[in-house]
């Protein structure tokens, strides 16, 4: 029977971090500022915030660890709880966006950076909290790099943080790697601490699959699926790990290896005798938790384990027991797409400093080896050296609003560690303008100061904000919730034939709303569900994830109730509607979508309005798709770039709804915003 580590190697004593426990309390005692920096999977995470608990940090205040990944910030929280033996909620909780786990009692507290950033919105120094640890702030998430800056900005001066805080803030910043130098030149020159790991060699091989004209193609699944089995087949005991994009290619890549699994005689086909089977597991963002806490037990005796995973597992999360890794080379990324002229997600080749990475997960507890898919040259042609940080290569619009509402007005010069590119910041003052959250001369708007209230993309805020002001934010609430959670409709890519059952399922609640639309559908989809006698035998019945639903009913819930208080406290507008009242949701989408409209060119392809003049398609996932013909103007909700680009959940407008504010895109003169973004 294989010998397994696993078990004695995540007990927090044998993490790398122990024997440093007691420099390291001393080391945040002494400097307002400090960087810790060590390889993935010493305990960073999980240890120093039960370290500081121990030492008596939360006297005062809590201890706020940050994630940019959600699943991230609930694994660990729960990760933590089990270790400090307490149950989840209480002295060790987590809250991301739509789901608050914390009480009181709650001294340790991991969350995502964007809800970090909405809590320096209501209280920027942040007096509840006496540790602020921004953790894996190598990602170079954008929220992480905006709390950067606002905690350099805010707290940089001890005379004038002195005077907003009863007792001194002390702020750890975390990293994997070694930006350390970096990191510390941005906080004054600020102690480093480095934990010192050992790590294994990792012996890389490249593939012959994947080529640089392969960079448009995704047969890399299949290819994948082939590696992982051959390793399997061939290797020695020990845990395979292999990264893929996204949730749909990993079950995917599930099913098929589940599959081949099932042929093997491991009498013959085995090389090593110790092993008797292979247990495959998913690993992605939308998964459910306890699904998720299946990764990190260590497999019965004899079987190996394989965990499909998108970047997750890279940094966020250390399995233990991985000696393999087979990589993909691929990520997907929201990227902003100039040719586009928007935000769009798209699956790119990895950069070799992220390769690196996924290779060293497979050199924590011993030698490892790494099969990469991909070519040699792939790997010098296609792959960058580095990974663009978020904010050089997303929308700055949400965080530009927050920075204005925070009293930074002068958006260029605020220290961020990497510069995003001005006309990027131009772009979003100019959208705000648009969206009437700021006026000609960059100052917040009152709607301005409402849309930023909302966890949501600011031009879906906008049309909600529409709805309330024309009493009719019951249309409104639940499509926003619905666009804020995960696959709602389940449409598996494997089980051909009940693929049909599925489309037939859901063109029929597209058609029950009457007006063919894809937003329409997802509030018919809502509303059916939530008046159903048994909510989840419906969501069986008609090819929904109730999972995903039951989010959904939550989430609607919070957005009322931000609106119910914006409405008490603040004189919040009304407006009256003199149109049809069938149009009603349409025409309030149009005052948030009016920088998302395409118009019919020929054939099957629309052209975007906001002055790119896009080609786009409409993705099949949408009820309109193959009725192109029939539609002239629509509106989308965002876009995606594989082969083609797609525009997804599409609706129908008239032109005299959208023509009063098209103009709006073109109005604008950057230049003049230049100005005031320096004022
Ligand atoms: P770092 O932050 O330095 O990368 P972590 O604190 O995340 O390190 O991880 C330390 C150890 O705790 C690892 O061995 C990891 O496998 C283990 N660990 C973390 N989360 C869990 C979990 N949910 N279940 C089991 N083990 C976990
Ligand atoms: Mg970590």
């Amino acid at each position: 029977k294989p010998t397994r580590l696993a078990v004695k190697d995540s007990e927090p004593k044998h993490l790398p971090i122990y024997q440093h426990k007691n420099k390291l309390v001393q080391a945040v005692r002494k400097s307002p500022f400090l960087i810790v920096t060590g390889e993935t999977g010493s305990g960073k995470t999980t240890q120093l915030p039960q370290y500081l608990h121990e030492a008596g940090f939360c006297k005062n205040g809590k201890i706020g660890i940050t994630q940019p990944r959600r699943v991230a910030a609930i694994t660990v929280a729960q990760r933590v709880a089990q270790e400090m033996k307490c149950t989840l909620g209480r002295e060790v909780g987590y809250q991301v966006r739509f789901d608050d786990c914390t009480s009181q009692e709650t001294a340790v507290k991991y969350m995502t950076d964007g809800c970090l950033l909405r809590e320096v919105l209501a209280d920027p120094s942040l007096s509840q909290y006496s540790v602020v640890i921004l953790d894996e702030v190598h990602e170079r998430s954008l929220n992480t790099d905006i709390l950067l800056g606002l905690l350099k900005n805010v707290f940089s001066d001890p005379a004038e943080a002195a005077k907003r805080r009863s007792f001194p803030l002390k702020v750890v910043v975390m990293s994997a790697t070694l930006e350390s130098d970096k990191l510390s030149a941005f906080f004054n020159n600020c102690p480093v601490f480095e934990i010192p790991g050992r790590v294994f060699p990792v012996t890389c091989t490249f593939g012959s699959a994947v080529g640089p004209k392969d960079v448009e193609r995704n047969f890399y699944v299949k290819e994948v699926v082939k590696v992982a089995l051959d390793v399997h087949i061939s290797e020695k005991a020990g845990d395979i790990l292999v990264f893929l994009t996204g949730q749909s290619e990993i079950e995917h890549a599930c099913d098929l290896l589940f599959e081949k699994a099932e042929n093997i005689d491991y009498r013959y086909d085995v090389q090593d005798r110790t092993v008797e089977g292979l247990l495959i597991l998913p690993l992605y963002g939308s998964m459910p938790t306890d699904q998720q806490r299946q990764i990190f037990q260590p497999p019965p005796p004899g079987i190996r384990k394989c965990v499909v995973a998108t970047n997750i597992a890279a940094t966020s999360l250390t399995i233990n027991g991985i000696k393999y890794i087979v990589d993909s080379g691929f990520v997907k990324q929201l990227n902003h797409n100039s040719r586009v002229g928007m935000d769009v997600l798209e699956v790119v080749p990895i950069s070799k400093s992220e390769a690196q990475q996924r290779a060293g997960r497979a050199g924590r507890t011993s030698a490892g080896k790494c099969f990469r898919i991909y070519t040699k040259e792939f790997w010098e042609k296609c792959m960058p050296e580095y990974t663009i940080p978020e904010i050089q290569r997303t929308s700055l619009t949400a965080v530009i609003l927050t920075l204005k509402c925070l009293g930074v007005h002068d958006v260029i010069r605020f220290p961020y560690l990497d510069c995003p590119e001005e006309r990027f910041i131009l772009e979003a003052l100019k959208q705000l303008y648009q969206f009437d959250a700021i006026d000609r001369r960059g100052k917040v708007t009152k709607l301005g100061e409402l849309m930023v209230e909302f966890p949501l993309h600011p031009g879906l805020t906008r049309a909600l904000l529409k709805s309330a002001s024309l009493g009719c934010q019951d249309l409104l609430l639940p499509v926003a919730a619905m666009l804020s959670v995960e696959n709602i409709f389940i449409r598996s890519v494997t089980w051909r034939t009940l693929e049909k059952e599925a489309a037939k399922k859901h063109r029929a609640l597209a058609e029950k709303t009457g007006s063919i639309n894809d937003f329409a559908t997802l509030l018919c989809v809502f509303n059916s569900c939530k008046s159903s006698d048994r909510p989840s035998a419906w969501c069986k019945e008609n090819w929904i994830h109730w999972r995903a639903l039951k989010s959904a009913f939550s989430v609607e819930t919070q957005l009322r109730e931000i609106l119910l208080r914006l409405q008490q406290v603040q004189d919040f507008p009304t407006e009256s509607f003199d149109g049809n009242k069938s149009e009603l949701l349409r025409r309030c989408l149009c005052s948030g979508y009016f920088t998302n409209v395409a118009r019919r060119s020929v054939g099957k392809v629309f052209c975007t309005m906001d002055g790119h003049g896009s080609m786009v398609h409409v993705h099949p996932s949408s009820s309109l798709f193959e009725q192109e013909a029939e539609l002239n103007w629509v509106i989308f909700h965002d876009v995606l770039v594989t082969s083609k680009t797609y525009i997804r959940t599409v609706c129908p407008i008239r032109y005299e709804w959208v023509k009063d504010l098209l103009p709006k895109l073109h109005e604008v003169d950057v230049y003049e915003l230049s100005s005031v973004a320096r004022q």
